[in-house]
This record gives C-alpha cells, sequence and structure tokens, in this order.
C-alpha cells in the first residue's frame, strides 16, 4: 500500500513560512503584499476559489481585493480591470480567477499580455512563461511548483527519472514537464493524440495526471512501486469531487500517491501566497517600473 502525499499538511508548512516572513516584511517597513483577484461571471465552484483565496491571504497578513464582473461584461471591460490595477502602485499580485465564461479569448495577445509581468501571480504572460521555458522563473507556476514541494517534502528526487506528465495545458501540464526538466528528469508529455498511452505510463517513475477526466489512470496503466499524482478535480453529481487517477484501485500499485481532495489543490493556493509575497518584496520594483 502506498503513502499518502498530504497536500493539507505541507500546504500549512509553507503558508506558515509565507506568514512568518510577512511578518518580518511588515517589521521592516514593506508595504503590505496586496493581491486583487477578478472573478468574472458566477461559476459555484470558481466562487469557492476565490472565496479561499480570500481566507487565506487574510491569514497570511496579506490585503485581499476582489472584483466581480458580470459573465457578459466583455473583454473590454475585464482589460480595463487588469489596467487599473497594473497602474495601482499597492497592488501586487493580480489574477483573473479561471476558466473565463464563453466568449472570452484566452488566445487574444491582449489578454495574455494584460497583467504587468511583475505582477503576474499566476505565471500567464508570456514573459513570465519565457523566463521559465528558459529555466529561469521569476515567479513558479503554482499548481506545478505545489507538486515539486509535495515530492521535495517527501524527500522523492526527480533526477534521472522518468516522469511522464499526462496533459499539456499551458497553466498546469507544460510548466510541470518544464519544472521536472529543470529538476533533471526525463520528460515524457501526452496528451490526447498520444499513441499506445498505457505503454508509456508503465514507464513511468513518477506519473503526473492532469486531464481533467474523472479516474482515468486506472491501474493497468501505472507501473509498480511508481509515484502518482493527481493533479485533476472533477465535479461529480452533486458536491462530490475526484481526480484523474482511480485512487482506490492504484493506490495499492503506487508506492506514494495524493489523495483528491487534499493534495495538490491546497498546495495551489500555498504557492500563490508565495508568489504574492515575492511580488511585494523581491519583484516589486520591477512592477514600479512597469514591468
Ligand atoms: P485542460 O486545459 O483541459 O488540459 C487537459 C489536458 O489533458 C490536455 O492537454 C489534453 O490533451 C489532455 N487529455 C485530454 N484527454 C486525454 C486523453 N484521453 N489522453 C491523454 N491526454 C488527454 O485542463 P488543465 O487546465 O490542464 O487541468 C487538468 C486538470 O487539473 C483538471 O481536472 C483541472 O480541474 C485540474 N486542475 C487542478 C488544479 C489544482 O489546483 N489542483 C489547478 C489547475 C487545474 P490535448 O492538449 O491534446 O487536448
Amino acid at each position: 500500500m502506498s503513502n499518502l502525499l498530504n497536500g493539507k499538511d505541507v500546504s500549512a508548512k509553507i503558508l506558515a513560512r509565507v506568514a512568518e516572513q510577512t511578518r518580518a516584511h511588515l517589521a521592516a517597513g514593506g508595504a503590505v503584499p496586496t493581491l486583487a483577484v477578478i472573478l468574472v461571471g458566477e461559476d459555484p465552484a470558481s466562487q469557492i476559489y476565490v472565496r479561499n483565496k480570500h481566507r487565506t491571504c487574510e491569514a497570511m497578513g496579506f490585503r485581499s481585493l476582489e472584483y466581480t464582473l458580470p459573465a457578459d461584461a466583455g473583454q473590454a471591460a475585464l482589460l480595463a480591470r487588469i489596467e487599473a490595477l497594473n497602474a495601482d502602485a499597492s497592488v501586487h499580485g493580480i489574477l483573473c480567477q479561471m476558466p473565463l465564461p464563453k466568449g472570452f479569448d484566452y488566445d487574444d495577445a491582449a489578454v495574455q499580455q494584460a497583467v504587468l509581468p511583475g505582477k503576474d501571480v499566476d505565471v500567464f504572460h508570456p514573459m513570465n512563461a519565457g523566463y521559465l521555458s528558459l529555466g529561469t522563473p521569476r515567479f513558479l507556476p503554482g499548481t506545478p511548483a505545489g507538486v515539486m514541494e509535495l515530492l521535495a517534502d517527501a524527500g522523492i528526487p526527480l533526477a534521472g527519472k522518468h516522469v511522464v506528465v499526462l496533459g499539456r495545458s499551458n497553466i498546469v501540464g507544460k510548466p510541470m514537464a518544464l519544472l521536472a526538466l529543470m529538476a533533471d528528469a526525463t520528460v515524457t508529455i501526452c496528451h490526447s493524440k498520444t499513441q499506445n498511452l498505457g505503454e508509456i505510463t508503465r514507464q513511468a517513475d513518477i506519473l503526473i495526471a492532469a486531464v481533467g477526466r474523472p479516474r482515468f489512470v486506472t491501474a493497468d496503466m501505472v507501473k509498480e512501486g511508481a509515484v502518482v499524482i493527481d493533479v485533476g478535480v472533477n465535479r461529480l453529481e452533486g458536491k462530490k469531487v475526484c481526480g484523474d487517477v482511480d485512487f482506490d484501485a492504484v493506490a495499492p500499485k503506487a508506492s506514494w500517491i495524493t489523495p483528491v481532495p487534499g493534495g495538490c489543490g491546497p498546495m495551489t493556493i500555498a504557492m500563490l501566497m508565495q508568489n504574492t509575497l515575492k511580488a511585494a518584496t523581491a519583484l516589486g520594483a520591477l512592477a514600479a517600473e512597469g514591468q
């Protein structure tokens, strides 16, 4: 039977560290770290995420600002809100809760480049994505960095290991692969057009699922003793959530496994807090210069 990679415990340690660093920053006369979150529309899951971010900010000693726009506000209104927050020197981090409602265009360069890179705590801006791909990230992408922290906390090394990432999204799969590569893993990225998926996943020493399909990873896809990380959050009927991994079937084969909930989710928010503090301190000067 596997060991659990407990995101609640590990994130609590990281949050305690961020809160401590924030106290020191404030005691030294630093500005109160401020995160502005924009929510477009009324998606209930997004509302919960925004509420959690607000609560966690307050626990860190941060200032938390929330802006809500109607689902049909349109791209221009969103960009105008971001522009105003960019111009506000007291705001250090800005994020727009994803996913945006229908009608918003993620591929629009104006949307991708809207948040100043120095305030881009969600790592969306092409400049921050570029720094990451060069192996010199300014901000660490939240969910993938949370996975790396979980592995580090358990003392699971990546160097020389075969990491297989299921999913190639800009928010999880791709940055996850880049962080694993930076940690000297041999990395394979799979996606919906990958052939013979099971043959590849069975080679993984560390298998990371970010597919968005309930219980997609079955026991026959996992090597005995593999580390299995489940990034997926799939809403079932009612309020229940499940991951991308068939936990009950896979856990007996895995050496380590993340539960859902309580695995990667709490880590993402902890990394966001870390980025916000960084934006208010080390990177604050960059944002002030309009970067
Ligand atoms: P996404 O943008 O929908 O990407 C899903 C990826 O999975 C795509 O690259 C897709 O391939 C691939 N895929 C889909 N079906 C597949 C199949 N049959 N075989 C192999 N690959 C397949 O989703 P995402 O934003 O990356 O999120 C993934 C999951 O993580 C979701 O459940 C999401 O809710 C969760 N998530 C959790 C957190 C957290 O904090 N825990 C944060 C973000 C996301 P193509 O590119 O070919 O379409």
